[in-house]
């Protein structure tokens, strides 16, 4: 494994500049402004542990006067012709776009992914304002006969109303656009709370919003150091509609169960557990390629990311060593450095859990093909690590990872495979590997996983209903699916005008 990292006291002129472009306040009703009680809290580099932005804590009494921001605006935002939001979230995907190393850059510089990576996930964050424009025009409602003939029934959609929105630190401009750009086009207002220890890019992204035409009130965006005192009073206030969630399944349990106050919509994208499946006539070359990417993007730090590796007995061991054998040559550095492939973890409590749970597989008799520790230094580095010979009742195989840890266990026939994969409380991703087209329908038909990857490692895409079952949630976002998640649905019963 090759180690590359520099850590500047002092950042470079280009990312001192990109930051002094990031609205540091908070924003309400189209003003950016401070917290009410001039509360702030400091954004890291996770590369270095610098500094990088000190930004507005919002407080409870600011996160309730966006809402009262995004509530004054709801009628009329409601009322825009769906065009004219469409070609406002067409505008801000051309932004997006235009400013795509800027977008690129900054989640680096806060999250750690490689610029190549964020230069990825800028593309397919963008996706999500011109599918949603898209979308914004053709929400379909129906009118048809009563069955006895004797009346009409008409359905519409109207907007869901003000929505709470809340993003994780992974993916910091997709999970952003995923929500924002749905609600959009559908006609909610919002209040955006981004996570804390990524929340610049949402700030950029907020600020493209308005720059591509979007009301006042209508996206509003309170980035706090207490996330709970934003969502308690939130969820408490009978304005909200709904409150859309990414991030753990125990933080969603806690959303759903404070939702149930009033009975508010929700959408929640939770953890995963993915179990990735190589069967004996699988191509092995595709499959390692596509270990790679399912298991290394983002670091593994991705609800989708592989998490166990389950390979029929007979191609095992090759599979293990040439998967071994590509992960030990990945070069792990600083994110913005050419050469980065693997940046850092999220902070030092990420890397430590990933390290207790590979130290604990060791410990039950799995071996380390290839890494198997933290990298010393400045940052949160953990070597790209493939694990072997993985017990089937390992603690790694039953949480999830979120680092780039790769355990390897056997199956013998497709029934075994198919009792592993289920046997989680999670079912988000899955990945099937074989050349029997029929073989990887039938094991599809029968594995509880709300997405599955047939020879492919990469699975999310702007069109496509992403989401998952049991503990991994509720709800859907992208595809024609997503802009139902804010809306409701009215039946209007009419006397027929010719038999009444
Ligand atoms: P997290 O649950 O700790 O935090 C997610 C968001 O919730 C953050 O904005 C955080 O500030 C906020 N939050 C935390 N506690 C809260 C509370 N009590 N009330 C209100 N908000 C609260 O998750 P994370 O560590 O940021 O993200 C990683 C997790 O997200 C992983 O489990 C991953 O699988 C999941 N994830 C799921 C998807 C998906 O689409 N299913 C996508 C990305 C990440």
């Amino acid at each position: 494994m090759t180690v590359s990292i520099s850590a500047p006291i002092v950042l470079p002129p280009s990312e001192a500049e990109l930051l002094s472009t990031v609205p540091t306040g908070l924003l309400i009703n189209g003003q950016w402004q401070d917290a009410s009680d001039g509360g702030t809290f400091d954004v890291h580099d996770p590369a270095t542990g610098e500094v990088l932005a000190t930004l507005a804590s919002a407080t409870s009494e600011d996160a309730v006067a966006a809402l009262d921001a995004a509530d004054a605006v709801q009628a009329s935002w409601a009322r825009t012709a769906p065009r004219a939001r469409a070609e406002i979230l067409r505008r801000a995907f051309d932004l997006v776009t235009e400013r795509a190393e800027d977008f690129a850059l900054l989640m680096t510089l806060e999250m750690g992914k490689p610029l190549a990576e964020a230069r990825g996930e800028v593309t397919y964050g963008a996706e999500f304002l011109r599918w949603f424009s898209e979308e914004a025009v053709r929400d379909y409602g129906r009118y048809l006969t009563t069955p006895e003939g004797k009346n009409k029934i008409l359905v519409q959609h109207k907007p869901v109303g003000p929505c709470l929105l809340i993003t994780p630190w992974n993916f910091p401009l997709a999970m952003a656009t995923r929500k924002v750009a749905p609600a959009v086009a559908a006609g909610c207002t919002m209040v955006l709370k981004p996570a804390k220890l990524t929340p610049l890019t949402a700030q950029l992204f907020a600020q493209t919003m308005l720059d591509a035409g979007l009301p006042a009130g209508v996206l509003n965006v309170v980035s706090s150091a207490s996330a709970s005192g934003i969502s308690g009073p939130l969820l408490q206030d009978s304005r909200l509609r709904k409150v859309s969630f990414t991030g753990s399944t125990p933080v969603g349990k806690r959303l759903m169960a404070d939702a149930a106050h009033n009975v508010l919509r929700t959408s929640m994208e939770l953890g995963g557990n993915a179990p990735f499946i190589v069967f004996d006539d699988a191509d092995l070359d595709k499959a390692v390629e596509g270990a790679m990417a399912a298991k290394m993007r983002n670091m593994g730090e991705a609800c989708t990311a592989a998490n166990r590796f389950l390979v029929q007995e007979s191609v095992a061991e090759e599979f293990t060593r040439r998967f071994a054998e590509a992960m030990g040559s990945l070069t792990t550095g600083r994110g913005t450095e050419p050469a980065t492939q693997v940046g850092p973890l999220i902070d030092a409590g990420a890397r430590d859990e990933v390290h207790a749970l590979v130290s604990a597989a060791v410990g039950a008799g799995a071996v380390a093909e290839t890494g198997g520790g933290p990298v010393d230094g400045p940052g949160y580095f953990y070597q790209p690590t493939v694990l072997g010979n993985v017990p089937n009742n390992a603690d790694i195989l039953r949480q999830e990872i979120f680092g780039p840890v790769a355990p390897v266990t056997t199956f013998d026939t497709d029934e075994d495979a198919i009792r592993l994969a289920n046997a989680s409380e999670y079912g988000l991703a899955s990945y099937l590997y074989s050349r029997d087209f029929n073989r990887l329908l039938r094991v599809a038909e029968q594995i509880e996983f709300g997405m599955v990857g047939f020879n492919a490692g990469v699975i999310s895409n702007a069109a496509a209903p992403f989401g998952g079952v049991k503990q991994s949630g509720l709800g859907r976002e992208g595809g024609s699916e997503g802009i139902a998640e804010y809306t409701t649905t009215q039946y209007i019963g009419l006397s027929d005008p010719y038999t009444n």
